[in-house]
């Protein structure tokens, strides 16, 4: 049995209606298709114990065949509605669970119109199965990683005061995709100064210059064959500022603090709690807005969370990022971010760049 044919036939094992439908349009759920068929163009997956069915359009059939086996491939212009309806009802599959957290509420509303199936709305089956990564899922994850610490390795020595974040976002860009990588894991988060502060920062948007004094931070992964490293480190271009300095410190000792204790069976919350009550007695409570970390994995931002609000508890082969940052409007901000996977004993940090110390560029 392949890897996909065990994850639909777990799927399966939670669905109690007569199919599970995962529907790619316009890039509204490509995860699923992948994770369960290898698939990785537009389409609709029909799975039922008695069928795998994967609908789709001209435009992807050849790359359906090179990509999927074992799986009946139809062609339909109408695959998203109408030839979803017919491929389900000629089945006698008349209950179908799909996932409401991928789906839009025209496409909802459009294959209810066209007759009696009963559709059940489930939050994200799918993302659920993928928390707990397999031996070649963590094999995968390692190499994103590793990508990401050789580009940032080779970046570092090149950058110079002078040059704006855009540039050096690109350059970094171009090291990933050099690489064995897919592509890049998100959108490159390059920024210096009062722009490090921001935390899904778009340096072609505003394009700052570096100056000596200021704080540069990185927020960038790789992508392997679908799954996404996703790596923070802060730096300072020429000398450091003691306030500079003292968040720094804050941060790493967040960061260490948080990956020492990290391992199965803590919850979410209390993982995060470790981080954060170490950055809330420094004085930096109120400048730590967001969650500790988040599950990576074939999306940059899955299920488990690492977070005040987190419903969730570590498993062994869960990845998850910690990732504490203290933010100062006006001045910058540091954040330092690692890959772990969660094991029985502790966690497995798989980003390697350095990080002990504030570096210097430029
Ligand atoms: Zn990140
Ligand atoms: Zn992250």
């Amino acid at each position: 049995m392949t890897d996909y044919a065990v994850r639909q036939q777990c799927l399966l094992e939670s669905v109690t209606t007569d199919a599970f439908i995962a529907v790619n349009l316009e890039g509204s759920d490509p995860v699923s298709l992948r994770y369960l068929t290898g698939f990785t163009g537009e389409g609709a997956l029909i799975l039922s114990p008695a069928h795998a069915l994967l609908l789709t359009d001209s435009r992807y059939t050849e790359q359906a065949n090179q990509e999927v086996d074992d799986i009946q491939t139809v062609e339909g212009r109408a695959w998203s509605t109408k030839g979803l309806f017919e491929g389900l009802t000629k089945r006698n599959l008349k209950t179908i669970t799909f996932a409401s957290a991928r789906a839009s509420v025209y496409w909802y509303e459009e294959l209810g119109k066209l007759g009696t199936l009963k559709l059940n709305p489930q939050r994200d089956p799918v993302a659920q199965l993928r928390c707990v990564k397999s031996d070649e899922e963590l094999d995968h994850l390692r190499a994103a990683a590793k990508i990401a610490d050789a580009a940032l390795s080779e970046l570092v020595p090149w950058i110079k005061v002078g040059m704006n974040e855009a540039e050096i976002a690109l350059q970094l860009e171009m090291l990933i995709r050099r690489s064995d990588a897919e592509g890049i894991a998100f959108d490159i988060n390059v920024s210096t100064g009062p722009n490090t502060a921001l935390n899904h920062y778009n340096p072609f948007h505003h394009t700052t210059v570096l100056k000596s004094g200021d704080l540069l931070l990185f927020d960038f992964g790789a992508n392997v064959l679908g799954y996404r490293s996703d790596i923070t480190r802060t730096f300072v271009v020429g000398e450091a500022s003691g306030k500079a300095r003292k968040i720094y410190e804050t941060v790493l000792r967040a960061n260490c603090l948080a990956i020492d204790v990290i391992q199965a069976g803590m919850t979410g919350i209390d993982a995060d709690a470790v981080a954060r009550d170490y950055i809330t007695d420094a004085g930096f409570g109120e400048n730590f807005g967001h969650g500790l970390g988040h599950g990576i994995g074939l999306e940059v931002h899955e299920t488990p969370g690492l977070s005040p609000l987190s419903k969730d508890t570590l498993e062994t082969g869960m990845v998850v990022t910690v990732e504490p940052g203290i933010y100062l409007a006006g001045f910058g901000g540091v954040r330092i971010e690692d890959d772990v996977v969660i094991t029985n004993t502790g966690c497995e940090v798989i980003t390697a760049f350095p990080k002990e110390e504030l570096i210097s560029v430029g």
